[in-house]
């Protein structure tokens, strides 16, 4: 019956009903408020440098701790703050965060650190000023553009709206680097990478994931770093869990690599921590 469904739905909280409408538009209002009640904050996953294990990069990733529903992943909310245009005030609010942060780690141990946010495409559409803002904000802090790197997704680039590709000019006059998010899963014309500045490709975690067992991932990884070389593009892998991934990717020239091997985005506070005790031993490459 209708109500035994009902019932048995209640246990089971669904992928699909978290994409439900309703629950769309509960979680639409919520995150108006959560801006301002402090319910979001950035946790931060290094980045590490495959040359010498050095941590001189960061991600900035967005967290939502909602009063009654607890944590909420960005894969969630974020898609509904891009329907709601949230977006804009969210992502400002990001970039700002993270500019403060690495104006501070700058200071405190890596003058030449950079931490990278994730900025949606809805964000590159929106035709307001941001993009000056952003300048004016890491002017007032005195960071150099290359404090910050602006990741976005592939599938940007395939958009004719001129105001994409004169935003991403504009990125690059400014100094900011631009790394391509999600490398390999979107559609892209590899003719874009030329046409763009682009600094950095991430490789997709999914080709990342099971490498070691996964020849046509591996053959995937190799000529992906092989090609973004060609371009003058560095190579970060996403999604890196295993010394076997790190050994490969280190093996094929990869530049960097991000991942659960290392660390989980975890707030500053134990991001530093983290950075100040670990201890790092350097194995020679065997190529
Ligand atoms: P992304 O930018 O591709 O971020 C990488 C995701 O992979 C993060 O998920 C991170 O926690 C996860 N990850 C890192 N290392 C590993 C690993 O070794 N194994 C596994 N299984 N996962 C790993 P997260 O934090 O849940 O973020 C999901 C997505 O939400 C991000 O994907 C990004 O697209 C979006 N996002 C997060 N923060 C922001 C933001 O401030 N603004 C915008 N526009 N999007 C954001
Ligand atoms: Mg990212
Ligand atoms: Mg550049
Ligand atoms: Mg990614």
């Amino acid at each position: 019956t209708a109500k035994e469904q009902g019932r048995n739905r209640r246990n089971y909280f669904t992928p699909a009903m978290q994409d439900s409408v309703q629950n769309k538009i509960a979680l639409a209002n919520d995150l108006r408020t959560a801006l301002a009640d402090n319910q979001l904050t950035v946790f931060y996953q290094p980045i590490v440098s495959l040359i010498d294990n050095s941590v001189h990069k960061a991600e900035a990733l967005l967290r939502w701790q909602h009063p009654s529903r607890g944590f909420i992943s960005p894969a969630v909310f974020i898609p509904v703050a891009e329907e709601n245009g949230l977006i804009i005030d969210i992502g400002n609010w990001v970039f700002r965060q993270a500019a403060w942060q690495v104006k501070s780690w700058r200071e405190s141990f890596q003058s030449d650190f950079q931490i990278s946010v994730n900025k949606s495409p809805a964000q590159f559409r929106y035709e307001g000023n941001c993009m000056y803002e952003w300048f004016d904000f890491l002017h007032q802090q005195g960071l150099p553009g290359n404090a910050i790197v602006v990741e976005m997704t592939e599938g940007l680039l395939m958009d004719s709206n001129p105001i994409i590709s004169s935003k991403l000019f504009l990125l690059s006059d400014a100094g900011m680097e631009v790394a391509l998010d999600d490398f390999g899963t979107g559609y892209s014309s590899l003719a874009y990478l030329k046409k763009f500045d682009i600094d950095y490709l991430k490789i997709d975690q999914s080709f990342v994931k099971n490498l070691e067992n996964d020849a046509d991932g591996a053959a995937l990884c190799e000529s992906i770093i092989m090609m973004a070389h060609k371009l003058g593009i560095q190579v970060i892998a996403e999604g890196v869990e295993t010394t076997q991934q790190y050994d490969l990717l280190r093996a094929w020239g990869c530049d960097y690599a991000q991942g659960f091997l290392f660390s989980k985005p975890i707030p500053a506070g134990e991001f530093e921590t983290w950075v100040t005790e670990r201890t790092v031993e350097v194995s020679p490459l065997s190529i």
